[in-house]
C-alpha cells in the first residue's frame, strides 16, 4: 500500500503476497534492490531518521534487498537522482557490476518506466492486469 511521504514504520504495510514473490526472484538467483523517490525527507514533511526507520521496517517485511537507491531530494532541487532521471537504475548497474540492459525495473508510476528506460534498462508497470505476480512471472520467463 502506498502511503505518501509516511514516516511512521507502523503504517509500513506490504501488498499481500508481496513478500514471497520477492522470494521468488531471490531464490532464481537475481538480484533485488529499492529504487525510491523519498522527496518527503527534502519538502521536511519527515526526517531522514524517520525514513530510515520506515525503510528498515520494508527490508525487515519484504527483504533482505541488495541494495537501496534512493532520492531524498524535493523535485524543485532539481539533482542528478530523480526518477525519471537514470542515475538510481545506473547506480543499482555499477553497484552489482551489471549492464544496465540487465536491469528490469518494476514500479507503478511512469517515473518508474521512464527511469528505466532513460538508463538503458526494461520496465514493467504494475497496475491494471498486471500485478506483482505477473510481473516476476514475465521477469522470470523473460517476457517483458
Ligand atoms: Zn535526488
Amino acid at each position: 500500500m502506498d502511503v505518501p511521504y509516511n514516516g511512521d514504520p507502523d503504517r509500513v504495510e506490504p501488498v499481500s503476497g508481496a513478500a514471497q514473490r520477492l522470494d521468488t526472484l531471490r531464490l532464481a538467483g537475481l538480484k533485488v534492490g529499492v529504487l525510491t523517490n523519498q522527496s518527503g525527507v527534502g519538502r521536511s514533511m519527515i526526517s531522514e531518521a524517520q525514513m530510515h526507520a520506515v525503510n528498515a521496517r520494508v527490508d525487515e517485511l519484504l527483504g533482505p534487498f541488495d541494495g537501496w537507491f534512493i532520492c531524498p531530494h524535493a523535485p524543485e532541487v532539481d539533482c542528478d537522482c530523480r526518477k525519471p532521471k537514470p542515475k538510481l537504475v545506473l547506480d543499482a548497474a555499477q553497484q552489482w557490476g551489471f549492464d544496465p540492459s540487465e536491469i528490469v525495473v518494476i514500479g507503478d508510476k511512469a517515473s518508474d518506466v521512464e527511469a528505466a528506460h532513460n538508463a538503458g534498462s526494461a520496465a514493467i508497470k504494475i497496475g491494471g492486469a498486471c500485478d506483482l505476480a505477473s510481473a516476476v512471472d514475465r521477469v522470470l520467463t523473460g517476457r517483458i
